[in-house]
């Protein structure tokens, strides 16, 4: 077994640690190079991505980037703070040295990681087309020549396009895998990136921590039938979304569930993360299925809550939860 650890001051003895069903399962922090498949029976044992923090950001008060090398590919994942709460990612498969980013709203924080990383940008990933997604594609394209991709059914609104893609089609990003899922309801053309090898998927504004996005250009149906689909795959799945909203989600979650134990666990340690201005991203599907109101429509507590009757069906009781949190 070999290990690459790149040393760095600010990787340290960080404490991010993160609740699911309770326990914290990211004691602490390392700095990983995996090669493919070298360490993968190994980390399946420990079944735990380790997280690597690193710089400094800027508006968000998240005082370092957080980036997860999944344990059985390259692939690193980093985040970068934009605009006020999204966030970008970039992509990084270690072996070739190929660079993505997910949803760049802007392009200067971009450019500043890729310039201290020495790294090039080759695709830009945009999972729908409202502008604190793609603001920074033009700028992005022009200064690396990156090609842009995103769904066809939003060609003629995704700045740059190069690249169309629709529900089903496998992409490959350096030799990973990536599923493309169509999720409308936010938008209509709005589509999540799904890497099986490293268990993550992308999810923009479809699904937030402890919330999903707002309906406006699709239907409770569209959005409840967009979330079953993510929701479909592996519990263990890192969710990465578009937005730091996890910790006022919290709060409406908490409103109309307060019984739910997982769900104040999880809102307890999402305040101690944004307390010390750290990501609560990644989440997990496991985590959202026991906490997220959006995928709990069945909960006789939320139900209750909200007067939802027993004869609403799920993606009706989704519409009720909706226009509660929009008017929260
Ligand atoms: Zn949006």
């Amino acid at each position: 077994m070999q290990m690459l650890c790149k040393a760095s001051s600010a990787v340290a003895s960080f404490p991010c640690s993160r609740v699911r069903s309770g326990q914290c399962l990211w004691p602490g922090m390392r700095q990983l190079c995996l090669r493919k498949g070298l360490v993968y029976g190994f980390m399946r044992l420990l079944s735990t991505p380790f997280k690597t923090l690193r710089g400094a950001s800027r508006s968000l008060r998240v005082a370092e980037f957080c980036s997860v090398s999944n344990m059985s590919s390259s692939l690193q994942i980093e985040l970068v703070p934009c605009l006020r709460d999204n966030y970008a990612y970039l992509l990084h498969d270690a072996e070739t040295g190929t660079v993505g980013v997910v949803d760049p709203s802007e392009a200067v924080p971009i450019i500043d990681t890729l310039s201290r990383k020495n790294w090039n940008l080759t695709y830009i990933l945009n999972t729908h087309h409202h502008h604190d997604h793609t603001g920074g594609n033009a700028e992005l394209k022009a200064r690396y020549g990156a090609k842009v991709i995103g769904s066809g059914i939003d060609k003629d609104r995704i700045p740059g396009i190069d690249i169309v893609l629709k529900d089903g089609d496998k992409w490959m990003f350096a030799g990973h895998e990536v599923r493309v899922i169509e999720t409308p309801g936010h938008t209509r053309g709005h589509i999540s990136f799904y890497f099986p090898g490293s268990g993550a998927i992308f999810t923009g504004d479809t699904l937030f921590s402890l919330s999903c996005g707002k309906l406006f250009e699709g239907t409770p149906e569209q959005m409840h039938s967009s979330l079953q689909r993510i929701m479909s795959l592996p519990d263990g799945t890192n969710v990465y979304c578009g937005h730091e909203y996890t910790l006022s989600n919290s709060k409406f979650a908490l409103s109309i569930e307060p019984k739910n134990e997982a769900l104040r666990l999880y809102a307890a340690h999402v305040t101690q993360l944004r307390n010390k201005g750290l990501p609560t991203i990644p989440t997990t599907l496991k985590t959202e299925k026991a906490c997220n109101p959006f995928l709990r429509t069945s909960s006789t507590e939320i139900r209750q809550a909200l007067d939802i009757p027993a004869t609403m069906n799920e993606a009706e009781a989704l519409g009720v939860i909706r226009r509660a949190k929009d008017n929260f």
